[in-house]
């Protein structure tokens, strides 16, 4: 059966390509009824967080995607955080330098630099020289009593690695580009050289997904995996399928530092999770050729890791937006008027938590779903229903008061104070009567009301906005436009 993993790192905050990662993932093992490890690699105590962590598991449940096995829930091979299995990897290193697939390397980080300079000079390839990877008893005995510390090396093959990337196909690296390699710190500390692979052999992963930036430690752990066989500590080497890099604005790689990429912008701007997903799904996956817009489970369904792209995948926010905004579209009106409030209910200037009116809200809100691209425009969609005072935006206002519209204002007072406020439609002929008046079409003559009302020139449709807000403060509002 299909085992995958999710293995962030705990640092900094989630961000969209590791939510693809995750996701991508996710789907893959629930398409074909596998397993989700999730498994935590906090083996760099300088960088790994509590706190980043803790944003991880908080981050994941809120997408909806969860694990069969990892933090919180156990399985059995728990632990599933790094930092609590320093005793396996340090046995599985013992045992790699007793069989000689490791080797101690003393060669100082100046030694290194001084050789690939030179390496690099002479036009040769200038990754770790091999230096020590036959050391005598007694040159390893002259290091030690210098006081000289050891890492601990991997002894890559001598031949070239192919594999069959699940994305991109057969690939092949030669010796030259990947020499020896460091498992173990000179303190003792593994390296994610090491842990990563050694790890997804204990836990038996059947298929690696990650990021296409991981694509060059690939050959090292394909050798690695196979000294594990050997050792019979892993059964099977895994496959491999690297998932194309986002771009973000200017075509430049999408960096975890960019602003863009932080998960929790895009849930304080009120992406719906399934919105999001969609969204991120889309990042080096299709559908269908005509449709991209789907559901969770829909993706579920359809996920192949055959059918990615190895093409890098543009990040194009207006796009995750629109297919949010149909997401929005998609919930039933009581599950939007639920996922608002919170924004809703948040303090604002002008407006105090006691204003908001739940029934108000309730109201206007199937008129406001049809709307929004994401929960937070809500607050300036139907602000005018909380505030004391509608927003004063001096530059709205020049622009609907263009001629005299205190003359159509007066007019359209009187008509509305007349008029029978049980229904939009008697709203509207009221406004279109103040307008025949002045020689004004509908259009026009409802600008200067909106603006007077609700502050804005666009918004929900005015008339149901006026009978929800009601007579008494739409008629006080068009005094105050007035005074
Ligand atoms: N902890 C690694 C990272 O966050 C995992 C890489 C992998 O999937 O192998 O980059």
């Amino acid at each position: 059966t299909i085992r995958v993993r999710f293995c962030p790192s705990p640092t900094g905050n989630p961000h969209v390509g590791l939510v693809r990662t995750a996701l991508f993932n996710w789907a893959f093992a629930r398409h074909h009824q596998g397993t989700m490890v999730f498994r935590i690699e906090d083996t760099d105590a300088a960088r790994d967080s509590e706190e980043s962590y803790t944003q991880l598991l908080d981050s994941l449940r809120w997408l909806g995607l969860d694990w069969d096995e990892g933090p919180e829930i156990g399985g059995p091979h728990a632990p599933y955080r790094q930092s609590q299995r320093m005793d396996v990897y340090r046995d599985v290193a013992d045992r790699l330098l007793d069989a000689g697939r490791a080797y101690r390397c003393y060669c100082t980080t100046e030694e290194l630099e001084t050789r690939r300079d030179a390496a690099r000079a002479a036009g040769r390839p200038s990754g770790y020289d091999g230096h020590c990877r036959e050391l005598t008893a007694e040159q390893t005995e002259a290091y030690q009593a210098e006081g000289r510390e050891a890492i601990v090396r991997f002894r890559m093959p001598d031949e070239p690695i192919t594999f069959t990337d699940l994305v991109r196909g057969e690939l092949t690296f030669t010796p030259d580009n990947v020499p020896d390699y460091g498992i173990v710190r000179a303190n003792g500390f593994p390296l994610y050289t090491l842990v990563n692979p050694v790890d997804d052999a204990l836990m038996e992963i059947t298929h690696v997904l990650r990021g296409e930036d991981l694509l060059s430690s690939t050959p090292r752990q394909i050798a690695l995996y196979k000294a594990l066989i050997d050792l019979g500590v892993a059964k099977e080497i895994p496959a491999f399928g690297h998932l194309p890099y986002v771009m973000g604005e200017g075509n430049k790689k999408l960096s975890k530092r960019d602003p863009q990429a932080s998960l929790n912008l895009y849930r304080e701007r009120g992406f719906l999770p399934e919105g999001l997903l969609n969204y991120l799904s889309l990042l080096g996956w299709s559908f269908s050729a005509d449709q991209d817009v789907f559901t969770v489970p829909e993706m579920v369904e359809r996920f192949e890791i055959a059918d990615v792209n190895a093409n890098p995948a543009r990040f194009d926010l207006k796009k995750a937006e629109s297919i949010n905004g149909d997401h929005i579209r998609m919930l039933d009106v009581k599950a939007f008027t639920a996922a608002c409030e919170p924004w809703l209910r948040a303090p604002h200037a002008n407006w105090a938590p006691e204003d908001f009116d739940q029934a108000a809200w309730e109201a206007i809100a199937p008129h406001a779903q049809t709307r929004l691209t994401v929960l937070s425009e809500i607050t300036a969609n139907v602000d005018f229903l909380f505030r004391r005072e509608p927003v004063e935006d001096e530059a709205s206002w020049q622009k609907a008061m263009k001629g005299d519209p205190a003359a159509l204002l007066t007019t359209a007072r009187a008509t509305l104070e007349a008029a029978d406020w049980s229904s939009p439609e008697s709203l509207k002929e009221a406004v279109l009567a103040a307008g025949e008046e002045h020689g004004l079409k509908l259009g026009k003559a409802q600008a200067p009301v909106r603006v007077a009302v609700t502050g804005r020139t666009v918004g929900l449709p005015l008339f149901e906005s006026l009978e929800i807000l009601g007579k008494e403060r739409t008629l006080a509002r068009i005094d105050a436009a007035l005074a």
